[in-house]
């Protein structure tokens, strides 16, 4: 058996993390097994899905890394192949026009409530006689498609992460709808979830269905469906929910739910999808946390899923992220930087200061949790313009602060000044010959480069000020200063 899994979102909103992390399942499945994985635009509800949520479907899961093998597959462009489903469903018997109106299943679930039932469709149009039919159609009533559920029937499956699972026909809530007819339509044009999705699962050869355990419910109906239309029952697997730190559904309240908040965020695609695998499944070796989805796609068993719902752990993904950052080829994390730097309205050219980029990337990442870390990191190397803060500003008063900074001009402006052992020889060399302690130059040296007396590495902040030409231009402004106290 050739494996084909698929993931199937609704465009009714950007990529969801839960739905993220289902493809995640998905894609590593299909690699494990040499398979092949689908991507299923669901878009049947014609109202809430848009076609800008199918472009950020798409652009997310290509930014996860999970290429699809074949799709997108558009459920709209499919709605012949699910009428004829319904009409093989009525020809044989299996499904039936129902005409009630919204009032009258209202009046129904009332009358359910009342006396303590749970809320189902009573089947009381599966029989009609066609005298009765013609009746309600004189009626000016549409009807839908309700599909046959037999009451005593019980359905069993054999969940690949929850084991054997059973339900009983009578809870499924009566006779289901399958497709409904638009207004000006005379056919059922507007199938319904559960028909399409197993019309689609039986005509893309769908071997194992990896979803949310949201759905275990519309499983029990689509067995039914399988059967009905005559199709072998794909292999189930209900992945766990994807809880808050307060154990509940993670949710809009959570601060974010799609993918793109993660990334706007400044977590790397790479950290997410590796955190992805972890939301719900262990490695066979459990200490294992770095990996790429490659790396987990070799051990990636759907046994290895946890039944109870994944915590997110915000900490956990914030250090996966600084490992990814911290591990990053320089190129890379600078190409992920300069978005950040230039959205802060830091004034460089991307292209022509490219080397000193670079440099300040190396800087800057030991310290990167998230991108946008970076730019608080490399806040006080951009610019010309100095501002002295109160603390750098009471240091910068001590007697000797003056001759220090001289000094330093004056050691930039006649070396050739072109590494830190260039910078750390002029560091000694005014140490001597102002008799002061070292600690006293290096802390003066940083509040008068950068109006500060905290930030990066006080010897590579100083070359990278020193090859953008701003050294001795920041030591002079610091000399202005000190004439004015
Ligand atoms: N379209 C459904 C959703 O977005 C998924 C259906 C399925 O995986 O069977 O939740």
């Amino acid at each position: 058996m050739t494996v084909r899994v698929r993931i199937a979102p609704s465009p009714t909103g950007n990529l969801h993390i839960g739905t993220a992390r289902t493809a995640v399942f998905n894609w590593l499945y299909a690699r494990r097994h040499g398979g092949t994985f689908i991507l299923r635009i669901e878009d049947t509800d014609q109202e809430r899905s848009r076609p800008e949520y199918t472009e950020n479907i798409l652009s997310g899961l290509q930014w996860l890394g999970l290429q699809w093998d074949e799709g997108p597959i558009q459920q709209s462009d499919r709605l012949d192949r699910y009428r004829d489903a319904v009409q093989t469903l009525l020809d044989r018997g299996l499904a039936y026009r129902c005409y009630c109106t919204a009032d009258e299943l209202e009046v129904m679930r009332t009358a359910q409530k009342a006396s303590n039932q749970a809320p189902r469709y009573d089947n009381r149009h599966r029989n009609l006689t066609p005298e009765a039919e013609e009746k309600l159609i004189a009626q000016g009533r549409k009807p839908v498609i309700r599909f046959k559920i037999d009451d005593d029937r019980t359905i069993t499956w054999n969940d690949q992460i929850r084991g054997a699972m059973t339900w009983q026909g009578r809870d499924l809530g009566g006779d289901m709808v399958i497709a409904r007819t638009p207004e000006g339509d005379e056919a059922f044009g507007q199938p319904l979830y559960n028909l399409a999705v197993v019309v689609d699962d039986l005509d893309m050869e769908i071997t194992h269905v990896i979803r949310g355990e949201d759905h275990i419910a519309n499983t029990a109906k689509q067995i039914l469906l399988y059967e009905a239309l005559g199709g072998t029952v794909p292999h189930f697997a209900h992945t766990p929910l994807i809880l808050n730190t307060e154990g509940r559904k993670l949710s809009k309240r959570d601060g974010v739910t799609s993918i793109d908040d993660f990334r706007q965020m400044g977590f790397t695609a790479e950290a997410i999808a590796n955190y992805m695998c972890l939301l719900g499944w262990t490695p066979p070796d459990a200490t294992q946390e770095i990996f790429t989805l490659e790396e987990a796609a070799a051990q990636f068993e759907l046994e290895r899923v946890n039944k109870a719902g994944a915590k997110f752990d915000w900490h956990k993904l914030d250090w996966l992220n600084s490992q990814y950052l911290h591990q990053m080829p320089v190129a890379a994390l600078t190409d992920l930087l300069i978005p950040h730097w230039q959205n802060a309205g830091y004034d460089f050219d991307p292209v022509g200061d490219r080397p000193w980029l670079e440099e300040l990337t190396t800087l800057v990442a030991p310290s990167l949790t998230r991108l946008p870390d970076g730019v608080g990191e490399a806040r006080l190397l951009f610019g010309s313009a100095l501002t002295f803060d109160e603390k750098a500003t009471a240091h910068l008063q001590q007697a000797e602060v003056k001759g220090i900074v001289e000094g330093a001009i004056a050691a930039l402006k006649e070396n050739e000044v072109a590494d830190l052992e260039g910078v750390k020889a002029i560091v000694d060399q005014i140490t001597k010959t102002a008799a002061v302690k070292k600690g006293l130059v290096m802390k003066t040296m940083r509040a008068a480069l950068t109006g500060e007396l905290q930030g990066p590495d006080l010897m590579q902040a100083w070359l990278l000020l020193h090859r953008k030409g701003q050294a001795v231009n920041r030591l002079e402004q610091t000399l202005a200063l000190l004439a004015t106290f």
